[in-house]
């Protein structure tokens, strides 16, 4: 059992407590910190490289590609997406168990031609494309507990029969192919959101296998965050056992972490240290 944790550094205050908030995690026989070479930055013993454009272009359009480059996030962008790439290539040969990607920009708000919402490109997708041709993988599960429906996953993967994408928001429930949707409603108790999510495992995760999960994982749905739905930070860590769980009697434990919506830096700092120590007990 191993996991790996994928970094940038990054602007902005959610993360601000990172990777400093990761001592005493980071000296586990068992964990791995991979982080982007920036030249201001103390260098650590690996270095994250930005994802190259050919594989972007593999999901996205260039006239997107173009849109995105024109905001000025660029290369956090990249490096967002590179970090959710590497963890999904050691997932998928072995050299990693599971992961967290601490992504400065999240991923299912971007389509093959449309962005939004805080995402640029989707890592999730990038990857998957990337396993699929490079190591023979096939099939995917995608868990979406963010709390606004991913528009971009859903559109990339609602004619694809090889990857399973579940989103948890609040719009209606409805299924399409393998792309599944399953209504929160506000102010919902964590024990009802976390029973709607065992029997949707149960009835779709299970019998599709596998062979890796990813999870786009949002707080932003936490009390007093911008997409509150009255969840308590507990949830997440009672997710996050779920979760694992899952992937562990399914995938051999094969699951990527994708840090998605969530802007308090106190939940971040409390919640991201509690669910990797959890990916990483053995
Ligand atoms: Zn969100
Ligand atoms: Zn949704």
């Amino acid at each position: 059992m191993s996991t790996g944790i994928f970094f940038h550094y990054q602007q902005g205050e959610r993360l601000r407590d990172f990777p400093q908030a990761l001592n005493g995690i980071l000296e586990k026989d068992n964990v791995f910190f991979y982080d982007a070479l920036y030249l201001s930055k103390p260098r650590s013993s690996f270095d994250l490289e930005p994802i190259p454009l050919e594989t972007i272009q593999k999901i996205h359009s260039p006239g997107m590609i173009d849109r995105v480059k024109a905001t000025g996030n660029f290369e956090g962008v990249l490096y967002s997406a590179a970090g959710t790439m590497a963890a999904a290539a050691k997932v998928c040969s072995r050299e990693l168990t599971n992961a967290f990607v601490f992504t400065g920009y999240g991923d299912h708000h971007a389509g093959s031609n449309f962005f939004g919402g805080g995402c640029y490109l989707n890592g999730a997708a990038i990857a998957i494309h990337e396993l699929q041709e490079k190591f023979g993988a096939k099939r995917f599960a995608i868990i979406d507990t963010d709390a606004h429906h991913g528009n971009g996953t859903w559109e990339l993967f609602e004619n694809d029969p090889d990857v399973l994408y579940i989103c948890f928001c609040s719009g209606s429930s409805r299924e399409k192919n393998q792309n599944v949707n399953i209504h929160i409603p506000p102010k919902i108790r964590n024990s009802d959101y976390l029973a709607l999510a065992k029997d949707a495992f149960q009835k779709w995760v299970k019998p599709f296998q596998p062979e890796i999960i990813f999870w786009n994982w949002g707080y932003d749905g936490t009390i007093g965050e911008y997409g509150d739905i009255g969840l308590s930070p507990d949830f997440h860590i009672q997710m996050t056992e779920e979760i694992k769980g899952l992937a562990q009697g399914i995938c051999e434990g094969r699951l990527i972490v994708i840090l998605c919506g969530g802007n308090k830096r106190n939940l971040a700092r409390s919640l991201i240290p509690q669910m990797i120590k959890i990916l990483a007990d053995q």
